[in-house]
């Protein structure tokens, strides 16, 4: 039985050792027998194939040294690395997942207790240590084991690396990883990883007093913080955003078992660093294994705030430095640390929980930034500085690629590169068909930073500006003052093109980290967007009033969201035309606009277009609503198309009637960037299209090369047709290649 100070005995002696280069494993394992008062103390390493190899032993036979091996898996010492956990046997023969290895003469021993051997989330190996005698180790043994398996880390990450055969095979291997594409493209570089931080450079201190010092100091820093973040929320709108859930978070930063659990390893002897990051990691490995949503939750937030501590110990040091092109892993990421990332260099993300990249992805798709969601485990198959494919267009993460596969991938890289240098000429080719029709192309932008993209692809305009984007990047509603300079920088950049700004369309995948909107079970549905603007009318006044200021007297487009009734836009008019009354001077030109997203609209059309002065067809809403299909749900992606004839038969009616009622409309759905779609639409007659810059020149390639009267009549055909397929893309898809339309 080791006491505090038998435990930190222990720890000081195999600090000694290690400090002394490569004491011999055999050494280690007979201090920690002595110390723990056990026969038996082993060491076994991962080695390449998952297989686990007896490296040292004190007590069992010498000659079973790297002759013994188990599986991941198999046995008891198999178990502990397949878990994560530690197990803890009074009497080990009777466990059913025994396994008996003649060969270690181990048959006299009853006690067994494995601690899993692992670093930054890589399983490294399994300390064991065997009594003759039945007994359960108690937590403070436990405890200490723990500990001794993170000083072990070192000495077996050292022993992979320079293993023959390569490192662990499990991370030098190609690994495939299908995955949900969140914003396409493809990229080719080292991966980053997020969230894990390198190993802490000192994992036992000499001073725990001075340790704990230095933990307590952090975690009030921290707590500070947390504290400004809940005064901060003080402005937001009840049940919107309650300081409910950041006072929970706060309680959970205040105590919980976990603030204890780290100050006794400090007092054991580790650093606090190594100390918060042992807590965090334990946290991870009960994570991997809950599936209620609320506890997964509880735990998100232990672990988030082990990070924030982390932070906090290490204020003052300067970030790594990314490399260029790289792979930002992580397993989840906010919109501010995404846009950090992105401020440091990163080329493309990936994350490993698809219901959490809900606010990096729409931050993602406005820095087109390549994503891919939904990519399980695959933080714990990467080691920093690993090349890897991302591939958003097939949905594909290939880690460690094959010289063939790598050499494909960079040849597909070079034709995308000079299919975009070809595009590039094109920013300032006049915007008509090969017969003449005009269209317009905008990009949809929500950040300061896009809007450069305006004359690089010489967009006409902005045909939608997300303002929530804004403040999901920064966590928080800004106010008046902060948003009016926002708005007033876009249309300074814009240069009297047009900015189509759409008032905030919060709620649904789009929350702010602080805002509790209270549990929804279809938040799509739910009580988002204008109809919380509605609800809440001083939150969409200040809006209205920050946009009249920003504009200065300029003219001023002004959207509003989720429209589902004439009454809702005719109070959201209401609201916008009171603020304008008190703004001095008064925009010269103020237009009011509507989305079409809610298909309740379609039967109320002529009545929106009598009162309003443009409207716009959000695709991504009114497809998912029409179909009743989830629009994040990657299991649902591409199972109903936008080219179904029904659909088409829809788009040519509100472009109908929106031409007899002379009101401007625009499609500002993703599917406008997407260059098959483009040319349908501009058959339809909807010529204004608003996408992500990115697929603005690709969109102008095709329509600026299609024959647009020979594609209608094909069109036509195919329509009349139809009889009950599910889309047209297939048959437009192959006119347009065999007529060299690029797609
Ligand atoms: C849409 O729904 O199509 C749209 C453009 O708006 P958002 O993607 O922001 O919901
Ligand atoms: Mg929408």
């Amino acid at each position: 039985m080791t006491t505090g100070a038998a435990s930190r005995r222990l720890l000081a002696r195999l600090r000694d050792m290690m400090a002394r280069s490569a004491a011999p494993l055999s050494e280690v394992t007979a201090v920690i027998a002595a110390e723990m008062v056990s026969e038996v103390c082993s060491v076994y390493a991962l080695r390449p194939g998952e297989v686990l190899e007896l490296v040292a032993t004190h007590g069992l036979r010498p000659e079973a040294v790297g002759r013994t091996r188990l599986r991941i898996g198999e046995g008891l010492v198999g178990l502990a690395a397949a878990t994560g956990e530690v197990v803890n046997l009074p009497d080990a023969q009777n466990h059913p997942a025994y396994a008996y290895r003649p060969e270690t003469g181990e048959e006299p021993f009853a006690a067994l207790f494995a601690v899993p051997v692992r670093r930054a989330g890589r399983r490294l190996g399994v300390l064991v240590v065997q009594n003759r005698a039945a007994r359960r180790h108690d937590e403070d043994e436990s405890e200490t084991l723990e500990t001794v398996a993170t000083l072990l880390a070192e000495p077996l990450a050292a022993m992979a690396a320079s293993d023959p055969g390569g490192e662990d095979l499990a991370t030098t291997l190609p690994r495939h990883f299908a995955a949900a594409s969140l914003v396409a493209g493809l990229v080719i570089g080292p991966v980053v990883l997020h969230g894990l931080r390198p190993a802490p450079k000192h994992i036992l201190a000499d001073d725990p007093l001075a340790e704990q010092a230095r933990f307590e100091a952090a975690a009030a820093r921290m707590r500070r913080g947390l504290d400004q973040m809940i005064a901060a929320s003080g402005h937001l709108p009840a049940g919107m955003a309650t300081r409910d859930v950041l006072q929970a978070y706060r309680l959970v930063a205040e105590d919980a078992g976990w603030v204890r659990r780290v100050a006794e390893r400090i007092a054991a002897g580790l650093s606090a660093e190594a100390a918060v990051q042992r807590a965090a990691s334990e946290v991870r490995e009960r994570m991997r294994r809950i599936n209620d949503p609320y506890l997964r939750e509880r735990l998100a937030d232990i672990e988030d705030l082990a990070e924030r501590l982390l932070a906090a110990l290490d204020a003052g040091a300067t970030p790594p430095l990314v490399p260029a092109g790289a792979i930002l892993l992580a397993r989840r990421l906010g919109p501010a640390d995404l846009l950090d990332w992105h401020g440091r260099g990163i080329a493309g993300v990936v994350v490993e929980e698809a219901s959490a990249a809900g606010h990096a992805a729409i931050i993602a798709r406005a820095l087109s930034l390549p994503m891919l969601g939904g990519v399980r485990d695959v933080m714990a198959a990467a080691e920093a500085g690993d090349l890897a494919i991302l591939d958003g267009d097939e949905g594909e993460l290939i880690l460690r690629p094959a010289d063939d596969v790598r050499g494909a991938y960079l040849r597909a890289a070079r034709a995308r590169a000079a299919r975009a240098r070809a595009w590039a000429d094109l920013a300032h080719a006049p915007a008509r068909t090969r017969e003449g029709t005009p269209f317009r192309l905008m990009i949809n932008a929500g950040l300061a930073q896009e809007m450069d993209a305006l004359d690089r692809v010489g967009a006409d305009g902005i045909g939608l500006f997300r303002t929530e984007i804004a403040m999901l990047a920064r966590g928080r509603l800004l106010d008046v003052a902060e948003q009016a300079a926002l708005y007033a920088r876009v249309l300074d950049q814009a240069r009297g093109r047009p900015v189509l700004f759409r008032t905030l369309d919060l709620g649904g995948d789009k929350l702010l980290p602080e805002a509790d909107a209270g549990f929804a079970e279809n938040p799509a549905m739910g009580w988002r967007s204008l109809r919380v603007g509605l609800d809440r009318p001083a939150l969409l006044r200040r809006q209205l009033r920050a946009l009249l200021l920003a504009a200065a007297g300029r003219p001023l487009s002004v959207m509003f969201p989720m429209v589902a009734t004439i009454g809702e836009f005719a109070a959201a008019r209401a609201l916008l035309l009171a603020e304008r009354a008190r703004v001095r001077p008064a925009p010269a030109r103020l237009s009011i606009g509507s989305m079409i997203e809610v298909p309740a609209l379609l039967w109320q059309i002529d009545a929106l277009l009598a009162a309003a002065d443009f409207v716009s067809i959000g695709s991504n809403d009114l497809m998912q609503f029409l179909f009743a299909a989830d629009r994040g749900a990657s299991a649902l992606a591409g199972r109903y198309d936008i080219l179904a004839p029904p659909i088409l038969d829809l788009l040519e009616m509100l472009a109908r009637r929106a031409a007899a009622a002379r009101v401007p409309l625009s499609l500002c759905g993703e599917a406008a960037g997407e260059p098959l779609v483009a040319m349908v639409l501009a058959v339809l007659g909807i010529t204004t299209l608003s996408m992500n810059a990115g697929a603005v020149l690709p969109v102008k390639a095709a329509l600026t090369s299609v024959d647009l009267a020979a594609f209608r009549a094909v069109l036509e055909t195919l329509r009349r047709q139809a009889g009950d397929v599910a889309s047209l893309r297939a048959p437009l898809e192959s006119w347009a290649r065999e007529h060299d339309v690029p797609l």
